[in-house]
């Protein structure tokens, strides 16, 4: 069936599956963050500079632009603020996208989870155990109802937003995260005298999403379709900001679109 739609699809507005003059290459996202799949994902290790991930199951391949911004972001944070725990990585994508456990988006590649930095209540530096919620104090407990706490540090997670939101290879769309916590980390950009054009990306990248959890145990980078990923098939999952550059083309329609366009292109041509 998707051999005949795309020998079809070929004869009318291209193929994700087949490299032409305006698809160059055959790899990248193909469809939205929560109904497609990736081809030619990167791999993030299990551990480098500045980074460990959390898992050492398959969820660990995404689009390159975000596993570089990933692996970047960590080695600056580490640079910057030597000595500290790592960053601990969380879900992306399997290695052929789709549908995997615990998420509704991660499946084309362009999504990946991040713990925040955390110190103790001393301030010493420790690895974030894992998807602990952080208050509008900034405390999480290490486990429910638990009387040990880590605070979120604040100083470190925000030189890990400023590294993506200023990362302008990687196309971050979306830094999703708990309005309490946007506000507790923009604050400090502000006392710290960061410069006024990385606060405004953060601004507008740092968001509470309305249709899902609150995220206030962990950072959700979402990564745009680059113009060529459009040309292959990746769409949707968010705005373009002022400083990205978007897809000047209409991407391609995905193989339900088009059978659906097969069905009654009068509908779909609208
Ligand atoms: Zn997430």
């Amino acid at each position: 069936m998707r051999r005949a739609l795309c020998t079809l699809l070929l004869l009318t507005a291209g193929c994700w599956s087949a490299p032409t003059q305006l698809a160059p290459r055959s790899g990248g996202p193909v469809g939205l963050p929560h109904q497609g799949v990736l081809t030619g994902g990167k791999s993030l290790p299990l551990e480098g500079k500045g980074f460990v991930r959390f898992r050492k199951d398959g969820i660990h391949w995404g689009h390159p632009n975000l596993v570089d911004a990933i692996t970047t972001a960590a080695a600056t944070v580490q640079r910057a603020r030597p000595g500290g725990a790592p960053l601990v990585v969380a879900d992306i994508s399997a290695e052929t996208g789709g549908k995997i456990p615990r998420h509704r988006s991660h499946r084309t590649g362009r999504d990946a989870d991040l713990l925040f930095y955390v110190v103790t209540p001393d301030g010493r530096s420790v690895e974030n155990p894992g998807f602990l919620h952080f208050g509008a104090d900034g405390l999480a407990p290490v486990k429910p109802k638990s009387r040990t706490f880590v605070r979120i540090d604040v100083e470190r997670t925000w030189l890990l937003v400023a590294s993506l939101s200023k990362d302008d290879t990687a196309g971050v769309q979306w830094l999703f995260v708990a309005r309490w916590l946007k506000a507790m980390l923009l604050e400090h950009a502000y006392a710290r005298g960061e410069d006024a054009d990385t606060i405004y990306r953060a601004m507008k990248l740092l968001h509470q999403p309305s249709d899902s959890f609150s995220h206030d145990d962990h950072i959700h980078v979402r990564v745009a379709c680059s113009p060529s990923d459009a040309v292959g098939g990746c769409r949707g999952g968010g705005i373009y900001w002022p400083w990205m550059q978007a897809p000047s083309i209409e991407p391609p329609l995905n193989d339900r679109q088009l059978l659906s366009a097969l069905l009654s292109p009068a509908t779909e041509s609208r």
